[in-house]
């Protein structure tokens, strides 16, 4: 439920709504908006009685929001949300662009990746030091040593660290060293954790789980923004179908889809969508006319010898080359890389 306050009501009137809304035992969030200020309200079980709040000096009227997810639907917060780290942003005109190896492997490669992808154009570092492998055998990254790297190439370059916060524990770890926190496709319902980031001050880049539904995702986004963190990035990784000849299924729809139901960001991983660098040049042109608001793109210096989804990363001469592409397709439909 939303209340939508008058464009000239005082801070004392939406204070008053928000001590009201209290009360009644549900959550008040306060929406500042370009026009006017909203308060969404959470946390009742059944339809609020709303005869308590119509009546009180300053408000318009109440719009009931009919989806399970509140605090991410565009009815809520009608504008965009630009999420910012560090002077720059995601969500808005220019188009974001995340690239990096799957995992930080040593600090040589790391930094030599960072070098080239910033080249480029890309002007955020990403790379797992916590690895979500689908056996207990393989490479798990390097910790904490991971982190440390990813900070050097950070104080290197410049560029803004995205890096996969795995468990809760690690989350005040990761924080230390992280301008973004990725959540990754495995642990997407994983809801003490996406509750404990909700409670850090940090950009949270939310990947959707290989078999959910995109209001799952946006529930997922919900736990977070619950919490009290409303800088929350969606992305589309691919989703698991019967489809063989691609690791998932970019389901490329999810980005109209988010853009008409909610005001947070979406971005698109082509490389874990497609699992085979071969095609992720297409997927990243697609996603860009598409109207996503970023990329998640794998690079490596030698994709061959790499730890983990080497056969998915781009070669940094492929990848400068794609930045080249996006930048027309982003031109095309009024925006920039
Ligand atoms: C990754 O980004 O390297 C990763 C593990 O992605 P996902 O969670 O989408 O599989
Ligand atoms: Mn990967």
């Amino acid at each position: 439920m939303l209340v939508v306050m008058h464009k000239d009501a005082t801070k004392e009137q939406i204070d008053k709504v928000s001590n009201v809304i209290k009360e009644m035992g549900l959550k008040a969030h306060p929406i500042p908006g370009a026009q006017r200020v909203a308060i969404g309200i959470t946390g009742n079980k059944e339809m609020v009685d709303t005869n308590r709040i119509e009546g009180l000096p300053g408000v318009v009227n109440i719009i009931h929001v009919t989806q399970p997810f509140k605090l991410a639907n565009r009815e809520f917060h009608p504008e965009d949300t630009i999420v910012s780290v560090d002077g720059k942003f995601i969500g808005e005109k220019e188009i974001a662009i995340i690239a990096g190896p799957c995992a930080v492997e040593s600090e040589e490669s790391l930094l030599e990746i960072a070098e080239l992808v910033k080249e480029a154009g890309a002007k955020f570092l990403r790379g797992g030091a916590f690895k979500p492998r689908s056996s207990p055998y393989s490479f798990q990254g390097l910790g904490e040593k991971g982190l440390e790297i990813l900070a050097k190439a950070r104080e290197r370059t410049g560029l803004s660290i995205v890096t996969e916060v795995l468990s809760e524990v690690d989350v005040p770890l990761v924080s230390q060293y992280a301008d973004i926190f990725q959540i990754g496709a495995r642990s997407m319902q994983n809801f003490p954790l996406l509750k404990t980031v909700g409670r850090f001050p940090k950009p949270v880049l939310l990947k959707r789980g290989m078999s959910a539904t995109i209001e799952e995702l946006l529930m997922s986004a919900e736990y977070i923004l619950s919490e009290g963190n409303p800088n929350v990035i969606l992305c589309e990784r691919g989703i698991r179908t019967f489809e063989k000849y691609t690791r998932n299924t970019l389901d490329i729809s999810t980005v109209p889809v988010i853009d008409r139901l909610s005001h947070l960001p979406i971005i698109i991983d082509p490389s874990h969508a497609s699992g085979n660098w071969r095609y992720v040049s297409a997927l990243s042109r697609a996603a860009i006319a598409a109207g996503a608001d970023g990329l998640l793109i794998e690079v490596h210096t030698n994709p061959p010898g790499a730890l983990s989804d080497g056969k998915q990363s781009l070669k940094p001469e492929r990848f400068n080359q794609l930045m080249g592409e996006i930048k027309k397709i982003a031109a095309a439909i009024g925006r920039k890389v």
